[in-house]
């Protein structure tokens, strides 16, 4: 049986180390932006923020609600997680109708994830077996893995249970 650890934390970061979590995800976009020639705007702060203190899968629709009244509008919302992404501190991810949601992978350990079609729930799940087979089979293709990404779609557990009463009844 594979090990399965659902129990990735939200936010590896203790309370203590926050100031300091903050300020280097603040300094990698600064740079980032800066080496484009932008410059990281209050309102391109603020999202940063909110993603900070709020890294759960939201969609980009989520995301641009919850700061428009910060003064952004959605094609600076579209063009920073665009930015963010080139420079690590974010990543996406599919949703069980393909559309993109959005995390913060800054000091987050590696999980993919796995998405219910029912309820649309996002469940993080971490594969250390899965993980070293990719690892082997891609040393013996020669192939240089950089990236990957899972989403394993189907029914959550409540969903499951909820589906099985139904169609007993
Ligand atoms: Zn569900
Ligand atoms: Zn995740």
């Amino acid at each position: 049986m594979m090990a399965l650890r659902p129990e990735v934390p939200h936010s590896s970061v203790r309370t203590s180390r926050l100031a300091s979590y903050r300020k280097r995800a603040h300094d990698i976009l600064a740079e980032h932006l800066a080496a484009k020639g932008l410059r990281l705007t209050s309102q391109r702060e603020k999202l940063l923020e909110f993603l900070l203190s709020r890294n759960s899968h939201g969609s980009i629709e989520e995301i641009y609600q919850a700061v428009r009244g910060a003064g952004l509008g959605r094609a600076t919302v579209f063009r920073t997680m665009k930015v963010l992404e080139e420079c690590d501190l974010v990543s996406h991810l599919s949703d069980a109708n393909g559309a993109l949601r959005y995390e913060v992978t800054l000091d987050r350990p590696h999980h993919d994830h796995l998405v219910c079609i029912a309820c649309g729930r996002i469940v993080e799940v971490r594969w250390p077996e899965v993980e070293k087979v990719q690892r082997k089979s891609c040393v013996k293709l020669g192939f240089e893995p950089v990236w990957h990404r899972h989403e394993i779609f189907g029914r959550c557990a409540d969903c499951g249970k909820r589906r099985t009463a139904s169609s007993a009844t």
